[in-house]
């Protein structure tokens, strides 16, 4: 050949492909001297990737940043972890914004069916539980440094509660008596298994579609439109009194039922954090429609995640990548195996859940804010 090749993988300069131009980023010379952009790229992840999570490991790898040959600091500093995993999952950090859903790919997952204790097995369980056939839908962020540590927060619209203790739960000044009584106005709450986070923190969304509500929601101060429909009907997000009042207008305003979904708990990640899982090939996404949030609110949430998942050509993944590939091989989807205990865990994960949201105090050892896929 007689033009500069690259030295990985010995192509030659491709005009016009920004990611093929050859560039030299460090002493080297010779036949060593020029390297493809793209090449170089996926040589920094390799060793960003294939490192320790632990900050402090992190801080020591070097080789994503000096030339193994001339020791020369490259002149292209690796991506952060942010762009690197947006650049993974294939969107734009600012695609990860509310109302956005998403699916989770694997419908059983579980790596504790192994394990004979069974508390042990429920613990893991209860956590895994959240991300299995579960649709979030993204509530709020907030923003956090540029690193992509911005604090995104979720739902899951697939897991239904069965009656939870009101009392027991944040939610402002409503009471057990009060949702009885505004059930006989015609405002029907729907509770629902937000996520691993604060068991007892409350949040909910009802769809609006009459004037009369509409305007009520521009003086709440508690709530804001989530999603507008193309019939101006809308998805309004808030705080439980502020939601149940709004639905109370407008079952008023339509003389019919009108149903208040309420989440007890969250799930929370950080932008980088979520782009990772979303590049790993966890969680497919979409925008959500007032439609889901119907059929949310029919009580079949599963149903909402098999019509998603499997009957649906809204979603997007993220392109097959290292960090997918990877993935895909340290866990490769298993099998629903036969499971003689399997009733008793769900049994003992369901107490174990209502313990978290009844009790006194939430213990520290759940505020953390890492909520993963349960799948690590
Ligand atoms: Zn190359
Ligand atoms: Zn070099």
């Amino acid at each position: 050949m007689d033009g500069p090749t690259c030295r990985i993988c010995f192509g030659e300069e491709q005009p016009g492909d920004k990611n093929l131009a050859l560039i030299s980023p460090c002493h080297c010379e010779g036949s060593q001297k020029f390297i493809h952009v793209a090449c170089l790229r996926k040589w920094q992840r390799t060793v960003q990737l294939g490192g320790s999570n632990h900050p402090d490991e992190r801080d020591t790898e070097d080789r994503h940043c000096v030339c193994n040959v001339c020791k020369g600091t490259f002149d292209v500093p690796p991506q952060d972890r942010a762009e690197m995993m947006s650049d993974l999952a294939g969107v734009t950090p600012g695609r990860v914004a509310p109302a956005m859903l998403l699916v989770s790919k694997r419908c059983s997952e579980s790596s504790a069916s192994g394990i004979d204790n069974l508390a042990i097995r429920a613990f893991i369980e209860a956590k895994a539980a959240h991300f299995r056939r579960a649709v979030y839908m993204l509530t709020e962020i907030s923003p956090g440094a540029s690193d992509g540590s911005d604090v995104v927060l979720g739902v899951n619209l697939c897991r239904t509660l069965e009656a939870p203790n009101v009392e027991g739960l944040h939610c402002e000044d409503v009471t057990g008596d009060m949702l009885q009584q505004l059930r006989q106005e015609g405002v029907d709450v729907l509770w629902m298994n937000g996520g691993p986070v604060k068991p007892r923190h409350v949040c909910a969304v009802t769809v609006l579609r009459t004037q009369r509500a509409v305007s009520a929601l521009s003086t709440s101060s508690g709530c804001r439109a989530l999603i507008r429909g193309d019939d101006d009907g809308q998805v309004v997000y808030g705080t439980l009194a502020s939601v149940l009042t709004l639905a109370q207008e407008e079952s008023d305003a339509l003389s019919e039922t009108v149903t208040v979904l309420a989440w007890a708990g969250y799930a929370q990640w950080s932008r980088t954090q979520l782009l990772g899982e979303m590049a790993r090939g966890s969680w497919g996404w979409c925008d959500g429609t007032l439609e889901d949030i119907k059929e949310s609110a029919s009580g079949t949430g599963h149903g909402l995640w098999e019509h998603l998942r499997h009957h649906s050509e809204r979603l997007s993944w993220a392109p097959s990548n290292e960090l997918s590939r990877d993935f895909e091989q340290r866990f490769p989807p298993q099998r629903q195996a036969e499971d003689a205990q399997g009733e008793v865990v769900t049994a003992l994960v369901q107490q174990f859940e209502t313990m978290r949201r009844d009790s006194a105090t939430d213990r520290a050892s759940w505020r953390r804010p890492r909520s993963g896929c349960g799948q690590q």
